[in-house]
Formats: C-alpha cells, structure tokens, sequence
C-alpha cells in the first residue's frame, strides 16, 4: 500500500528532501489524470485542460481568488477546455480507426444530457460537437424538451431519444422532425412503434425510427442489467422482425434505420463490449437482408474512465483506451458487414461518461481533525493507574502485557491479543464492570500498541497480511467541509473511486493517515477508499493542519452523474462553481461564477417558505423580549443572525 513507511522515508531522505515530483508520485497523478492534472514546482496542483503543462491552472491560486471575490469552498470547479480535449480524443479515435480499416461509414458520439445536464456542460457539448458532426441524447420528456430548445438552429445535429414515451413523447418527436430536427426515436416497446406511425402518418412524417434489441450477450459492470434478455429495456428479437413486418404492411420499412443497445455504464473490460457489437452486428446485416432501411448502429454507453488509474478491469478503471475503443468497434462492425456484403453503417456512441468525467473538480476545506492519543504511557501513569482501583480488570492488564512484551517476532499475536483485551474491555464497560478512567486507560494503551506494531511492522519487507487493517484502524479522521450525499453521491452509493488529493503543501511530505469525513450528521458520510494503482487504499496521505491556515483537497473526476445523483440530505445545496478557460495568452479566466444554494433555496425545494419561518421567529424573539427573556440587542443579534444565515451558503463558511 502506498503509505508513507519509515523505510520508504529513509530512502528518500537519501535522495534529500521531499519534492512536489514525490508527491505526483504518491499520488499517482500520471496513472489517473490523462494528463489533465499535474504538480507544479511551487507544490500546487495544476489542471492543464489542453495537457500542456506551460498552459496550466493553479487550483490553489484559483481557490485564494475565488475566496477574495467572496466565493467560499466547497466550490465545483468545470473546465470547459477538457471537455474539448476529451471530444477531440474521441472524434480522433474513431476518425484514425475508420481511416486504418477503410471503414466507408462516419462516426458520431451523442451525449446523454442525464450524465451532467448543466445548461453550460450541454451548450459546450452542443457548440462543439457541431463542428464534430457530434449531437445530443436525451433519455424522457423533460430531457427532450430540454434539448429541443438547446439546439434551435442547429438542425443538422443528430437527437437519439430513448426511454420510454408517452402519446405526447412522440408526437413532440414527429412535428419536431416536420420542423426539420434530425431526431431519431428509439422504441424500446413495441406500443412505441404503434403511436408513432400513428403520428408519422398523421403529419405526414416518415420518421428515423431506432429500436432497442435486447441482445444475448450480458451487460457488463456495475450496470450489468442494462443488456440481456432480461433487461427492463428493449425489443426481443422475435419483437424486432414483428416490428419490421409492421412497417412492412405500411410501406414504411425503410424508416427502421437505427439499431440499438447500452450495455451498461463504465464497461471496464474490453472484452465484453466485443461480444456485444459483433451480435449487434449480425442483427443489423439480418435486418438488412430482411428489408430494413437500417444505416446507423448506436452502441450506447459505457465507454469507462480510469478512475484508479490501474489500467485493469477493476470497477473503477478500465483495461483498454479509447484508440482501442475505437478500433475494436470499427473492426468488429465491418468485419461481420464484409462478410455479409451489407455497407458500413454510421456509428454512433452515447459515450456520457467518457465526455465529462474529467471536466469537474470538486475543492473542499478541511475543518479540523479527530486523531487517537497514542502517547506512550509513562511508568507513573502506569503506577497510578494501578493503584486507582482495588481490582484492575483483566483486560487492561492484558493490554499492559500486549504492550510491555511487544517484540518485532511476536507483531501479530500480539496485535491479536490487544484486539481481543480491547473488545473484552468493552463488553466489561457496557456491563458496569470497568470504570470510565479505566476504559480511557485501556484505550490509550491500545493505540499506544497499536501505534508501535504498525512502526515495527512497517521496517519488514512486507506488511503482515493480518497486520494490513492496521493503518486504517489507526488512521486520523479529517472532517471535510461538504456534503458526500450532494457532491459525490457515487462514493456513497457504489463505493465509486474518485481521485482524491491536497492541492497544496505537495512540496512538503504528508504525515498523516486519515480518512475523511463530511459534515452531515449521518455516520454514513465518510470516504475511506481511494484511488490506488496496486490495490484499494483505504486511508489517505494528508498533511497535518496548521492552526489558521486552511488545508484544501480536491477530489477529482467527478464531472460525470455526480452533480445531477446529488440529494438534499441534511438540506446541504449545490455547491458554488466557477468555469475556468485559459485564454490564448495563457491568462486564467473565471468565465462564470454560480452561487450555490443559499439555505433558504433548498428549504424552499421542501416548500418550507422561508418568510414563514422568518415571521414565526420574529414573533417568537419579540414574545421574549416581552417575557424579559431576552433583551432587546440580543433578540436583534438573534434575528440578524437568522436571517443571515437563511439567505447564506448551506455549507459552514470561515466565522462561522
Ligand atoms: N445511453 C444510455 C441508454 C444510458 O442509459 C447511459 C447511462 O447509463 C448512457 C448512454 C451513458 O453511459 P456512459 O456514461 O457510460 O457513457
């Protein structure tokens, strides 16, 4: 594990003292970031949104801005720029993949608007994937309307509607395809195909018409439900040909032009993904032979990101890059094709993810810290201890003993036996039969002990497999200054990894192990597993706060589903955020600031009316001024503080 070991120490200090290169290092900047992220020599992280490091944002610098203007952490930084990167990425991927394989088809990505729907990702996407041939996905009305109105004016760019659709779903499609829109509906039950030619020959539309197959092949990752036959969505095949015989009987066959299927969100091995085009393939030379106008296939989602940055088929990594993506798609499709003497069709992604996972990073301050008291404990307190009591409970002597006999042969019986004299101390104590000062005793001698097998074990070769929840067990817990529920819902829900790191002191070597922790009152609002290119690291390298100095980390990655999961638990809003360009002369510029949710925004989502509460507060201060409860500054300072605090940040801010 990649913590900071007195050997590991040793060999540094042979190479002098500790460098931001250490810290890039320890980190494993250069496994995760894509090169959207690096350490600057000052000890800062920097964001590079076009990886050119003489092009870079210092996120510290950015933050001690943004503090000036009054803009407090937590604050979601965007970065339009990689968002741009990561477009060009893709279009290029697949632009040399079809070049190298003499693929007569085109390639577009449309991006599902539910991955991060904020007007400024879904403009940026729009602005420039028009120029990339790229378009939008929206999956229910809401999104639909949403993106009709995005994209008034640009009537080229490609609409994949999916999931399920009402009367007036589809109707909208059919008069916003008279109105020239390039929308293609995907009928995900075969009542959908029914209300559409309905509506199609009403208006006299002929619509592109996608279907949804349920393939044989299994979704994949977490999201393995979202393929195979007994996914919620789709047509079984034997629904695809009845499909297809029902648009026959209509003359409206050639409008069947789109085939497809999501296997899943964040598809970490490339095998899977294989599998499932090739069969999606041969469906779509099928339909063909069978006298479908099919042209297009769209090979939904799942495109991963390297959270962890161990290139593996991990949940939070993957082991295949987006060139191979690309290749392995274009290959497999012409492939089957060739054979069938069936053209290349168009392929289109629905890759969300991949777009604008690396786009945001979200900077919170650390508000303080709990730690353990492993002071060894001197002769005299030992003494005193003894002597306190008539009788000194088995296990606190048994934890003296762990102590006292501890040797480097003996680490793991004696880890044992201290666990079992600390769980023994505490069924005694929850029984009345330890007193709180021994109970306090007991504890401190078993972070003492603790402490010191974790030092002796750390100077072995290997950590003893027994002795590897040790450094967990004894890490720090640093209560961070934001609401995991809000801002980083998938680590709470799916155990979902995000890069996580201090973006400044990086010059200076961490000392500390913690976990972190948020401010909701809810013991399930913690992070304690972080990106790792080895294995799962369930504690973090941190640095010890400094008294009035703020300590930032930020945690990386989490532009994709973060912000849109995000609830109001505890009632703590949307963060502030701020849009970050660089200008061509290499100039940072703040684009946009949006203020998060002020308290009485988010009492107003439970339609809690903040001028009630207000009234009713009022009334209460001024009933105990008459009761002579409170004076009359005082119910002012009361009142003032309230409302302050209604129209201010959900998050704690410096005073507070
Ligand atoms: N398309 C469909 C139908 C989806 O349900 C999803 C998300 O799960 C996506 C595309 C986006 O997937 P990803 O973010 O993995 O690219």
């Amino acid at each position: 594990m990649t913590t900071i070991s007195p050997s590991e120490s040793k060999s540094r200090l042979l190479r002098g003292p500790w460098t931001p290169e250490d810290s890039s290092l320890l980190y494993g900047i250069s496994d995760w970031s894509s090169g959207y992220f690096r350490v600057s020599d000052k000890g800062t992280l920097q964001v590079t949104p076009d990886k050119d490091p003489a092009r870079a944002v210092d996120v510290h610098e950015l933050i001690e801005g943004l503090r000036e203007r009054g803009v407090t952490t937590p604050v979601l930084l965007r970065f339009p720029g990689i968002l741009a990167d990561r477009m060009h990425a893709l279009h290029g991927a697949f632009s040399k993949a079809i070049s190298d394989h003499d693929y007569a088809g085109a390639y577009s990505c449309v991006y599902p608007i539910k991955v991060n729907q904020q007007k400024q990702v879904v403009e940026s996407v729009r602005d420039i994937g028009s120029t990339l041939g790229f378009g939008l996905e929206a999956g229910s009305k809401p999104e639909l309307l949403a993106v009709l109105g995005m994209t008034a004016g640009f009537n080229d760019m490609p609409i994949v509607c999916n999931g399920f659709k009402d009367d007036e779903f589809i109707e909208t499609v059919v008069l916003a395809t008279k109105l020239g829109r390039n929308i293609i509906p995907v009928v995900e039950k075969f009542s959908e195909l029914e209300l559409l030619v309905k509506h199609a020959e009403r208006y006299g539309v002929r619509p592109k018409i996608g279907v949804r197959v349920k393939i044989s092949a299994r979704g994949a990752g977490r999201w393995e439900g979202s393929a195979g036959v007994r996914s919620k969505f789709g047509l079984f095949i034997s629904e695809v040909i009845e499909a297809l015989e029902y648009l026959k009987a209509r003359g409206m066959e050639d409008c069947l032009r789109m085939l497809h299927f999501h296997i899943g969100s964040q598809v970490c091995d490339i095998r899977r993904l294989k599998h499932a085009i090739t069969e999606l393939a041969y469906i779509y030379t099928e339909l063909r032979r069978l006298g479908a106008g099919m042209d297009t296939i769209d090979i939904g989602g799942g495109l991963a990101v390297d959270y962890d940055g161990s290139k593996s088929a991990f949940d939070s990594s993957m082991n295949y890059s987006i060139e191979e993506y690309a290749a392995d798609v274009i290959y497999r499709i012409k492939t089957v094709c060739d054979d069938a003497g069936a053209p290349h069709p168009t392929i289109i992604s629905e890759s969300g993810r991949a777009m604008v996972a690396y786009m945001s990073v979200l900077v919170f301050d650390v508000l303080g810290v709990s730690r353990f008291d492993a002071s060894p404990m001197t002769k005299a307190e030992v003494q005193r201890m003894l002597e306190s009591e008539e009788e000194t409970p088995q296990p606190v002597l048994d934890l003296l003993a762990a102590r006292d006999e501890l040797t480097d042969r003996n680490l793991v019986p004696s880890f044992h036996d201290a666990m079992q004299a600390r769980d023994e101390l505490m069924s005694l104590f929850s029984l009345g039969y330890v007193s709180l000062p021994l109970r306090a005793a007991g504890e401190r001698l078993f972070w003492e002990t603790g402490a010191q097998i974790l030092d002796r074990a750390r100077k072995l070769k290997e950590m003893p497999e027994d002795l590897s929840a040790l450094p967990e067990i004894l890490s720090d817990i640093y209560f961070c200054n934001l609401s995991i529920f809000q801002s980083l819902p998938d680590s709470w829900a799916i155990d979902q990894v995000f890069p996580i790191m201090p973006i400044h002191r990086l010059d200076e070597q961490p000392t500390r192990l913690g976990i972190l922790a948020d401010i909701t009152c809810d013991s399930d609002g913690k992070i304690d597993n972080f990106a790792s290119r080895r294995e799962a690291k369930k504690t973090l390298e941190l640095h010890s706060l400094r008294k009035g100095e703020p300590y930032y980390l930020a945690a990386t990655m989490v532009g994709a589903y973060q912000e849109i999961l995000g609830d109001l638990h505890n009632l703590l809003g949307d963060t502030n955020a701020a849009h970050i360009t660089i200008g061509d002369d290499g100039e940072v510029v703040i684009d946009e600031l949006i203020r998060g949710d002020s308290v009485a925004d988010t009492l107003s989502y439970m339609q809690v009316d903040h001028k009630d509460l207000r009234r009713t507060m009022r009334a209460d201060a001024e009933k105990a001024v008459r009761r002579g409860v409170l004076t009359v500054p005082e119910s002012r300072s009361l009142l003032s503080f309230y409302e302050a605090g209604l129209d201010g940040y959900t998050y704690l801010e410096e005073g507070d």
